[in-house]
Parts: C-alpha cells; structure tokens; sequence
C-alpha cells in the first residue's frame, strides 16, 4: 500500500495557478506555499504590494499532511519560552501566538475559506499521573497569562473523548480543528484574489543578489524583487546561493477511516474535540467532518507504509475505543516537522530584505499564519516591529539528522511494545 492523504482526497478548496515563465518583477518573492508563505501573500497583497510566490504544488508540506489542531502557542509552555528568550522577548512571542487561533478562524471566516472550521475546542490529554502534573502546570502558567482553560477529571475527560484511557485533560474551547490542505489552498486562493501572483510547478532552483534585487530562478523562469521570504520550513528543496535553514527533522504520520456509522462512533468524541496526549512519543485522534477517525503518532511510515507504525495505528485506535475493533485504515500519510534546538521558531535573515522562517517543531498553523502575516507587516512597514520574535543573523541550528533517527528509533521501539 502507497500513502494517500486523506486532505488530498477531501479538500473542497481548489486553486488555478500558473508555471513561472520568462521574468516577473515584484516588490517580494515568496519561496513555498504553506500557511507562512500563502499568509504573507495574502498580508502584502492586501496592503497594495506586488507578490509573487512559487512552490511546486500550494500545501505540499506540513500545511498540506497535519493533525488541524488550531491551538494557542507553542508546544512549549510560557514560561519556558520566557526562560529561553528572556522575559521581556519570551511575552512578546507568548501574546503574539495566544491570539493565533482568533487569526486563523477570523481568516476562514471573513474570506468564506471552505475548510471544515470546527472551533469546538482542543484536549491535551493526560496518559498518565505525570501526565496530568504536566497539564495542571500548563493549566496555572496559562491561566496566569490570560488564557480561558479548564482542566477536567478523569470521569470529565471520559464523558467528552469517550475513552477511558486518561487521567484528566485541558480543554481549550478557543482552539479547534480545520481540514489543514484547504485551509492552506483557501489562502492562496484569497491572495491571488487579492492580486498575489501564486505560481506552481514552478520549484526555486537559485537564489542570488545582484544590483540590490533578489534573483530567483526557477526550471523556466525568473523573479526579481527587492524583499525575498524563504518559508520552506521541513520541506526545502535543494535551492542554490543562499544559506539553509537547518533544523532536526521529525516524522509524524496519520491513519483515517472511512465515515463511519452512527453506532460505532457514538461514544466517540461526541463534541468533535481534536485531542493529543502528554506521552512522550505522543499520538493525535480526532473525528473529520464526515466521521472518519483520525489517528496520529510519530514516526517515518515510508512510502510502503511500514507495518511497525500501521499495526500500532489499529491497536492504539482499539485500545483508546474498542468500537474499532476490526475497523480497516483507508488512508496512511505521513510529514516531516523541522525542529529547532531550543524548540522555537526562528526568523533568519540572511541578507537585505531576505529572511527565511522555519522550526515551528510541530506547532504551525496559528504561528505560520501569524509569522507570515507578521514579516508582510515588516516588508511594508520597512521595519521589524511586527515581528514577533527578533530575527537573527546567525544560522546555528544543529541540522541533526542523528537526532531524527533516535527520535525514529524510539518511536519504532514504543509502536513494537
Ligand atoms: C504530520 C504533521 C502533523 C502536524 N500537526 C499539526 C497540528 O495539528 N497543528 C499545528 O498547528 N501544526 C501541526 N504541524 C505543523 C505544521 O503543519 C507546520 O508547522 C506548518 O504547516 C508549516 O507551514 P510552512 O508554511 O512554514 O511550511 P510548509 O507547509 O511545510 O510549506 C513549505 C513549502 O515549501 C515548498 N518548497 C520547498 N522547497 C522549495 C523550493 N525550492 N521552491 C519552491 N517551494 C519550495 C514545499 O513544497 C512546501 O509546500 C504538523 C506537521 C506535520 C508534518
């Protein structure tokens, strides 16, 4: 069996483009087409500047293959990220992306973008005791900050998964769940609507500066600007004469159904809740819009799909709801999230005007939205204090693909127990 996207099969977003031909002038070139480059797309555009974005297919990366859990933040709790970056640093970028979920709904609801936008919230779900102090500590560094949260008890927890597999949870009912592809596809088709050029089958082979203006060059054609973004995070293709972005890559993959009956999802998520849990090696479940399971947990599944990970999908869905017993998997697919050491995005300039964003470590759809939204904001206001986090000069990021292979083989070693 070959993977097979189940956004891929059920996006209602659809979006014509062009190849890149001959020469294009713009005010910036956009290189990748998730939500950090559609959303920057889209920000320029509406301010009045002439963009141009190219990618080989519009959601290709994670925008295209994710879990949908709009949350709030990173992965990282609050005061963790203020340690890193410093109190001052550290609340700028907690406030920015506390307000992200209302970005992206805001998004999808003023531009009709037609993806599933279900804001019925989000469960972190505890696995275990430890899992429950971790929640609980997450519940009173949020609570401090602002955020609207419940943390529920394990009878609480029950009743809204319908699994009795946890100790408690923290339900954000701010948060919610999308169709990710379409999401990213409504983007770019808003920003081409807005005047954006957004260009496919059209790869960046060479970037170069000559004459104070951005060159980029792709199979068939070229465009010049004076501002460039790089907004490739895990997917970047080989791209000559400018420095990469280096991260630690990191499989994660998911399993769907098809719709499933009434009985036998009736105890299931009643409330449509997109869930994650605190285990290291974590797992993802949520329902779609047409009640297929979705079940997610790190690891490379290959383009065979390996039995290791696909075995472990079936027996994980059955231990969480036994309803699934014998349930087959229609859909295996997996994406590649690029981790940064300290776990934080990073902005990256790496010459005049020219930034690259990337290492969102598996949190991005409200950050890519509100990344790009933010270095648009930069472009046009010709300076940096939109951006949420400070940009550096230095590209020093461990690219540890030994890392990645631990990650791997502990996430093998986990789905064989
Ligand atoms: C399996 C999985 C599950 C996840 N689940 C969640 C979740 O539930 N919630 C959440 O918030 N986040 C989640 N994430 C993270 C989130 O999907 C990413 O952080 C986000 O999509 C990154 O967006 P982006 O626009 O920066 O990059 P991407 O969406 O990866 O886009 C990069 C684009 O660059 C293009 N590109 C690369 N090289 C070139 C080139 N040379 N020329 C032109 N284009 C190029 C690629 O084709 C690609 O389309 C998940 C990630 C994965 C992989």
């Amino acid at each position: 069996m070959k993977q097979n996207n189940l956004w891929q099969e059920t996006s209602q977003e659809k979006l014509t483009s062009k190849v890149l031909e001959g020469t294009v002038e713009s005010d910036i070139t956009i290189v990748g087409g998730g939500y950090t480059g559609c959303s920057a797309a889209l920000t320029a555009a509406e301010n009045g500047l002439t963009v141009s974005l190219i990618d080989q297919q519009i959601g290709y990366g994670g925008s295209g293959r994710n879990v949908g859990l709009v949350n709030a933040g990173l992965w990282l709790p609050p005061e963790k990220v203020e340690g890193i970056l410093g109190k001052k640093g550290g609340v700028k970028l907690n406030e920015a992306l506390a307000t992200a979920p209302d970005l992206v709904f805001n998004l999808i609801n003023k531009n009709n973008i037609s993806c599933n936008a279900d804001r019925a919230g989000t469960l972190h779900c505890a696995h275990s005791q430890n899992g429950l102090k971790d929640i609980k500590n997450r519940y009173r560094q949020l609570s401090e900050r602002g955020a609207e949260l419940k943390v529920l008890d394990k009878n609480e927890t029950e009743l809204v998964t319908g699994s009795s597999s946890f100790q408690g949870a923290l339900l954000n009912e701010k948060a919610g769940t999308i169709n990710p592809l379409s999401y990213c596809l409504g983007l770019a088709r808003i920003a081409q609507s807005r005047g954006a050029n957004i260009f496919e089958s059209s790869l960046a082979t060479k970037i170069e500066f000559h004459n104070n203006e951005w060159i980029t060059h792709s199979e068939k054609g070229l465009i010049k600007s004076k501002k460039i973004l790089i907004a490739t995070n895990a997917y970047l293709k080989g791209i000559s004469g400018i420095p990469s972005a280096k991260y630690t890559p990191v499989f994660y993959f998911q399993a769907a159904t098809k719709p499933l009956p009434k009985e036998i999802i009736k105890n299931i998520l009643p409330k449509y809740h997109g869930c994650w849990d605190t285990a290291t090696v974590m797992s993802s479940f949520r329902l779609d819009y047409d009640n297929r399971f979705i079940i997610g947990g790190i690891g490379n599944l290959g383009q065979n799909i390996s039995k290791i990970h696909s075995s472990w999908a079936k027996r994980k869905a059955y231990s969480l709801y036994p309803s699934l017993k014998n349930i087959p998997f229609d859909y295996f697919w997996g994406g590649e999230i690029s981790m940064t050491d300290d776990h934080i995005p990073k902005i990256y300039r790496f010459g005049k005007n020219a930034y690259s964003i990337f290492g969102y470590s598996g949190r991005g759809i409200g950050p890519g939205t509100y990344f790009g939204k933010s270095i648009a904001e930069a472009f046009y206001n010709e300076n940096e204090d939109s951006l949420p986090i400070r940009p550096t000069s230095s590209n020093n990021q461990s690219f540890s693909k030994i890392k990645g292979s631990f990650i791997e083989l502990g996430a093998k070693i986990n789905h064989l127990i």
